[in-house]
Order: structure tokens, then C-alpha cells, then sequence
């Protein structure tokens, strides 16, 4: 049993109304942890903490962030088993996604650490002799991070890594369902020696502590990652105040197999994408769109492949797939799976909650569709689930036109050896990302964007830093 508290100013504190929330193990349905349930007033406590010392830490040299950054990617790396178990333990995933989660999220920081050196500004030709024209790049000020309980070490990385190296204190409030993973993260900040202020950590409801960030004015900035109705929700009320905002939100990724595929090599792809972290992840495959001269040969190796998943706890060997985050995620799994069928969805395998003796644990097992078609809910929605739904397609000009029919724009997959099909396709499909012959599309260098309804602003690479920056002109009239 897991006792934690918050971080907030240097100090590891209780909520001041001293109320905690559970945390549960999904996999057993056991409270394995207890942590403080933040009140708004707590919330405010941390955002002062780091108004108090933005001055300070936006004055520091990009070589003293870098250190703290670059530190703590490292001690993330020596505590990569142990985090990597809290990991597994309070969110599922099996333990070998996990200790990769936290080794990427450790990636994120040592590229900011060096990012942090990169913070160039301009000089600009100017229409007249005696004067001189700069655009130089400050931070933005207080940032407050709001993260999803799918990628509970990566999307804090990802956010707090380019604000920090920016020159930004942060308050990160990390999903109800996953604060010991964040709050491990922050163990580790502590020992990278952070300035007190810098990094803040709150842990509590999201429905709670998001009014305060919103009407709070020492706010700068808002960072979050997670459902598109959310999002929503935080970009109206940033509008009072002209807060800036990045919203990282909800996807529903076509993914896309044309006769010419390797189709060994797409099935492989199929699996890593669509039942990666039991299928809860905002990137993975949503939509199958297989060219039907392929259809049958597609559909029967990804049921050969499906069936040899393992399901169970992430701590046991060999497990592919653990549980689902919840009962409710759970729910919306059945719903979507149940909709399907009833509307003529044929079942190839899986279908239902996973039969475990009797054991407690929000378990789905893994489950492919055929017969799929618009109709449907699995089409339009997030599944958040290890349920592969596969539709028929025959020509490139159809396949576009179904795959873009989507309110979502974040990943999109295509598999094909014809290289011109491959650059007509990525630039016609209305995502941020395209994986071509590639499930796995994300890497800390580069970028990770949603369009559409998936979302505003970017992150990851060097674009990542743009989102903690102000550019500044400056226009200087010299003396004789
Ligand atoms: P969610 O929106 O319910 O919760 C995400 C975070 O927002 C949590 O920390 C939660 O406490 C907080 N929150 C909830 N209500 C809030 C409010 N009113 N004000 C402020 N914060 C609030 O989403 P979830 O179910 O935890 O995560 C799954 C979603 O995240 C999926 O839609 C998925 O696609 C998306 N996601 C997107 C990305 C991306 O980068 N685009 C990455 C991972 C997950």
C-alpha cells in the first residue's frame, strides 16, 4: 500500500482539506495506493509556488535547465524498473510496455535538456540604416499540465520537458486513475535538485482543479492531454482570459492495407497498432480499411495472430494484453462491440468481457469484426479497446474519402510498397500523422499533432518548445 502526498513548493504536503482519493490496481481491482484529493485552494497554493519563482528560473541559463533536465532523464533511466512497476500496477499495461513508457518518457527529457539550448531568436533587415530589428523567443510563464491515465509517464514528459527547458515553472495534474506514476516522476525532480517552485504536482479531479487553472490569472498556459470533450471544455474557458492552450485530444485512426502490402509485415503492424496498451492509446488503428482482393487472406492471419495474445495481469511472463483502465472503459467496449453486432458486424473472434474464474479485473478480450460499416458506432467513436474492426475497400479514391469521413484528425496508417501511392495517400489524408508501413509512428525528435477535432497546437521534437515561447520584436532606433 502505496501512502503519497503532493508536490508543492519543495515540500511533499497533503491537501489542506486533508482529503485522499484511492488508487486501484485494474488488473485485481485492489487499492494499492492512497494520495491527497487536491481542493482548488490547493491548486492555487501550487500556482503561487510557481509564480513565485518564474522570474527567477526564466533568468536561468539554457545550461543550468539542461542539467536539471538531463539529470533527470537519467535518474528516470536508473529508476526505470521501479517506476515501471508502479506503472503497470496503477494503470495495467504489461510490465515491458511499462519500463518502455518510462525510458521514452526519459527520452523526452533529455532531448528538451538539449532543446533548451536552442532557443534562438532573429535579427531582420531593417527599411532604414539606423535602425535594428530583432524577434527574440521568452517563456511564456506559469504552465499548467493536465495528463491522460493511458501514458501516465510519457505525456508528462512530453509536456513539462519543452516547458521547463523554455524556461516555464509548472503544475501538472496528473489523471485521477495514474498519480503514482507521476508522483515517482516528481521524486525524481527532487533529486535533479529543481529550485523549489519550479515543478508542482496536485493530484485530484480534474472537474475540481480545472476551474482554477482556468480562472487563476497567474496561469499563462494550459497543456493537456486527453478526451476531446474536455478539451473543448478548457478551450472556451481559456477564451476569457486569452490563455494559451495545447490540447492533445481523442483520435480515430484509419488504418489502411492495400493489395500490393507485405501482408506478413502489415498484420504485425495491425497487432503492435490496434492492441498496443489493450487498445487505449489515442493513436491506435480505429478503422481498418483492407483492399478486398486481400480481405479474407488479411482477416484470417490477424485472427491467427489475435488468438495467440496472451491476456492477464502485466506482472505475469509472456502477457501481451492486460486489463482495460476501468469498469466503465470496460462498458463502452461491450456497448461498441454489441452495437456492431446487432447492426451486422460478424464476430471472428473474442467479443466479450474475458471469462477469468471468477477473478475481478476490467479484462476485454482481445476481438476482430468483419462486416464493419459506417453505421456503425466503432466507426465513428473512440473504442478505447482491443477490438479490431475491418472494413473492405476497392479503390484508392473510395478508401480516402471513408478514411477522411471522420470529425478526428490525429493518426492515420498506410501500408503499400508502391511508393507514389504512399506520397498520394499520406498527402491527401486529413491527419496530423501518417505512419507509412509503420505502426509506430512516434519518436521524441519529431512531431506529434492532432487536426481537426483531435487538436490545437503541437508537441514533441523541437516544434514542442514553440508551445512555452512568446516571440518578442524588438525595434531599436540607434543614437549617432
Ligand atoms: P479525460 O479527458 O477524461 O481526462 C484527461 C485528464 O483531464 C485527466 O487528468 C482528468 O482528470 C482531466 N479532467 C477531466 N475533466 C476535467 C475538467 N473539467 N477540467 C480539467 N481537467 C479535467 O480523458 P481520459 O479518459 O483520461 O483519457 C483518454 C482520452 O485521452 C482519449 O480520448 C484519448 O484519445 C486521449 N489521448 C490523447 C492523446 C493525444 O496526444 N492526442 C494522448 C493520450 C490520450
Amino acid at each position: 500500500m502505496m501512502e503519497k502526498k503532493m508536490y508543492i513548493g519543495g515540500q511533499w504536503v497533503h491537501s489542506v482539506t486533508e482529503k485522499t482519493s484511492n488508487v486501484t490496481n485494474p488488473a485485481t481491482e485492489e487499492v494499492i495506493g492512497v494520495v491527497p484529493s487536491a481542493s482548488r485552494e490547493d491548486a492555487a497554493i501550487a500556482i503561487d509556488a510557481a509564480n513565485e519563482v518564474f522570474e527567477s528560473w526564466s533568468k536561468t541559463t539554457a545550461s543550468e535547465r539542461c542539467n536539471y533536465l538531463f539529470k533527470t532523464s537519467e535518474l528516470l533511466i536508473e529508476r526505470a524498473d521501479e517506476i515501471a512497476e508502479i506503472l503497470t500496477l496503477e494503470q495495467g499495461k504489461p510490465f515491458a510496455e511499462a519500463k518502455g513508457e518510462v525510458l521514452f518518457a526519459a527520452e523526452y527529457f533529455r532531448l528538451y535538456s538539449e532543446e533548451a539550448k536552442r532557443i534562438y531568436g532573429e535579427t531582420i533587415p531593417a527599411p532604414t540604416p539606423n535602425k535594428r530589428l530583432l524577434v527574440i523567443r521568452q517563456p511564456i510563464g506559469v504552465v499548467a499540465a493536465i495528463t491522460p491515465w493511458n501514458f501516465p509517464a510519457l505525456m508528462i514528459a512530453r509536456k513539462i520537458g519543452p516547458a521547463l527547458a523554455a524556461g516555464c515553472p509548472v503544475v501538472v495534474k496528473p489523471a485521477e486513475q495514474t498519480p503514482l506514476t507521476a508522483i515517482a516522476i516528481f521524486e525524481a525532480f527532487e533529486k535533479a535538485g529543481f529550485p523549489a517552485g519550479v515543478v508542482n504536482l496536485v493530484t485530484g479531479k480534474g472537474s475540481r482543479l480545472g476551474p482554477e487553472f482556468l480562472e487563476n490569472q497567474k496561469v499563462k498556459k494550459i497543456t493537456f492531454t486527453g478526451s476531446t470533450e474536455v478539451g473543448k471544455y478548457l478551450a472556451k474557458g481559456s477564451a476569457d482570459q486569452m490563455k494559451r492552450i495545447s490540447l492533445e485530444l481523442g483520435g480515430h485512426a484509419p488504418f489502411i492495407v492495400f493489395e500490393d502490402a507485405d501482408l506478413d509485415k502489415a498484420v504485425e503492424a495491425c497487432i503492435i497498432s490496434k492492441f498496443r496498451n489493450a487498445g487505449q492509446t489515442c493513436i491506435c488503428s480505429n478503422r481498418i480499411y483492407v483492399q478486398d482482393s486481400i480481405m479474407k487472406a488479411f482477416s484470417d492471419k490477424l485472427a491467427e495472430r489475435v488468438q495467440s495474445l496472451k491476456l492477464g495481469n502485466g506482472f505475469e511472463k509472456g502477457v501481451d494484453i492486460g486489463p482495460l483502465i476501468d469498469r466503465n472503459a470496460l462498458e463502452k467496449v461491450q456497448e461498441h462491440v454489441e452495437d456492431a453486432l446487432n447492426k451486422g458486424a460478424k464476430l471472428v473472434t473474442g467479443g466479450s468481457v474475458w471469462n477469468r474464474d471468477g477473478l475481478a479485473g476490467s479484462f476485454f478480450a482481445p476481438t476482430i469484426l468483419t462486416n464493419v460499416d459506417d453505421s456503425m458506432l466503432i466507426c465513428h467513436e473512440e473504442t478505447f479497446g482491443p477490438v479490431a474492426p475491418l472494413l473492405s475497400f476497392s479503390t484508392e479514391e473510395e478508401v480516402i474519402k471513408k478514411a477522411n469521413n471522420s470529425s478526428y484528425g490525429l493518426a492515420s496508417y498506410v501500408f503499400t510498397r508502391d511508393l507514389g501511392k504512399a506520397f498520394r495517400v499520406s498527402e491527401n489524408l486529413e491527419y496530423g500523422m501518417v505512419g507509412v508501413n509503420d505502426p509506430l509512428p512516434t519518436v521524441a525528435q519529431s512531431l506529434f499533432i492532432g487536426w481537426k477535432e483531435s487538436g490545437l497546437g503541437y508537441e514533441g521534437g523541437k516544434y514542442g518548445m514553440d508551445q512555452y515561447l512568446e516571440l518578442k520584436y524588438i525595434s531599436m532606433v540607434l543614437n549617432d
